[in-house]
């Protein structure tokens, strides 16, 4: 092995090293933040793709939660909709961890988290509950 070859490819590999410790939402070519609240997600999260009518209740207590009925296409690829099915069955605590101020959402009976709320969402109430779809289920009206 020549010296420069030595050279040129630990530098390579020091360069890869700074880049692994970095946490995974900030490397580059991952257009994904945590939680994929404020980047498209490249794999659509679960029951995104609902569209039946029902409720979306807590995975781990069976809660109501969310409602079809107030559910949208936000475009993230997150379940995502514009009000809860009742305001006391979440909590909702300001969070600012990865630098960011947001809101979030946790079930009101078990405190399982479920995701974050923001202020760009649609008409009537203008707010996106953007939830991940492993923290609930689904029990399709019938
Ligand atoms: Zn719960």
């Amino acid at each position: 092995m020549n010296r420069r070859f030595f050279i040129s490819s630990s530098s390579a590999v020091g360069g890869f090293a700074i880049l692994s410790r970095l946490p995974s939402w900030a490397q580059p070519n991952d257009g994904k933040i945590l939680d994929g609240t404020l980047a498209v997600s490249p794999h659509p999260n679960p029951l995104n793709d609902i569209h039946d009518k029902g409720t979306f209740e807590c995975a781990a207590c069976e809660l109501p939660l969310f409602s079809s009925a107030q559910k949208f296409d936000s475009g993230t690829g997150w379940p995502s909709f514009w009000a809860p099915i009742k305001k006391e069955n979440i909590i909702e605590e300001v969070d600012k961890t990865l630098g960011m101020v947001r809101t979030e959402v946790a079930c009101a009976r078990c405190e399982g988290h479920l995701g974050h709320v923001f202020d760009d969402g649609p008409k009537p109430t203008g707010l996106r509950y953007c939830m991940n779809g492993v923290a609930m289920k689904f029990v399709k009206q019938g």
